[in-house]
């Protein structure tokens, strides 16, 4: 399994293929933590082999709160994924943040409520740093290739992940801006701390389907909307291929050995059950 690919993308709203793929094959992977989303889809892209895994499923079927993410990543680090990009639908908190702007976040603020958001568990501890919860290494490839394909793109930012499926009261809106927040989805948590505790670099491309609800614009449809959404995966299809060969890289960021000083439980007490399911993940440290 391992040595598969170390691209993995995850596609998100109205992005569940990716055409150009060659040698395509798909697998049905098992985890300790249940099924991922859906098959995942192998294939080379421009020279590079990719995984690609749609996070809703193909046809759009799991909710946000009910992805099982930790399956999607430890599915994507069995393959030997090294880095992830995430795409996500979001709506724009700021003026200057346009639909069909694309925005690589360098911020997150957690707003979900009940998702299971770590490997870890009682018999196994360990924290992993996540003050950077974006690979900036990663992210600047991608604001590059954006750059060059003249996509209206924005560095930097704060992605504020909400539970949903509902979108945002006007109430809530108004205080995620009033907070500072750029942008706003459903799914870039957990996966990015579960990308982090796989040392797995993550970056996520917020394509901007709308302003969220605090702007008051007459002619907003929802025929709009999936139309900006159609257009910015015409769009991030052009990017994710002109980054991959950008990628193949020496890891020097701080993913790549996130978890070296994670664990903390004493060996003696740790559970030999959690430790297996783990070793995927911590295996070379503990
Ligand atoms: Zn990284």
């Amino acid at each position: 399994m391992q040595g598969e690919a170390k691209i993995g993308i995850i596609g998100g709203s109205g992005l569940y293929e990716i055409e150009g793929l060659k040698n395509v094959k798909e697998v049905k992977i098992d985890t300790p933590f249940g099924q991922p989303s859906d098959k995942i889809i192998l294939g080379n892209l421009e020279g590079i082999n990719c995984a690609f895994l749609p996070r809703h499923g193909r046809g759009h079927w799991v909710i946000p709160a009910e992805i099982n993410s930790r399956a999607n990543i430890y599915a994507l680090k069995k393959l030997g994924v090294e880095q992830i990009i995430a795409i996500s639908a979001c709506g724009s908190l700021r003026e200057e943040i346009r639909p069909r702007d694309f925005v690589l976040p360098d911020q997150l603020f957690d707003r979900t409520k009940m998702r299971v958001s770590s490997f870890f568990q009682s018999g196994l501890v360990g924290h992993v740093g996540f003050a950077h919860p974006f690979c900036s290494e990663l992210t600047m490839s991608l604001y590059h290739s954006a750059k060059s394909l003249n996509l209206p793109v924005h560095l930097g930012g704060t992605y504020v992940c909400i539970e949903g499926p509902q979108f945002s009261t006007k109430a809530e809106s108004a205080v995620n801006r009033l907070l500072g927040f750029s942008i706003i989805g459903m799914t870039a948590l957990p996966e990015a701390k579960l990308a982090r505790e796989a040392e797995i670099c993550y970056a996520t491309i917020g394509l901007v389907t709308d302003y969220d609800v605090w702007k008051e614009e007459e002619h907003v449809t929802i025929k709009t909307v999936l139309n900006n959404m159609k257009a910015n995966v015409e769009n991030v299809k052009k990017l994710i291929k002109t980054v991959l060969p950008n990628l193949d890289r020496k890891r020097n960021c701080e993913c790549a050995t996130a978890m070296k000083y994670a664990v903390i439980t004493a060996k003696n007490k740790m559970d030999k059950k959690v430790y297996n399911k783990l070793k995927l993940l911590i295996g070379k440290y503990v």
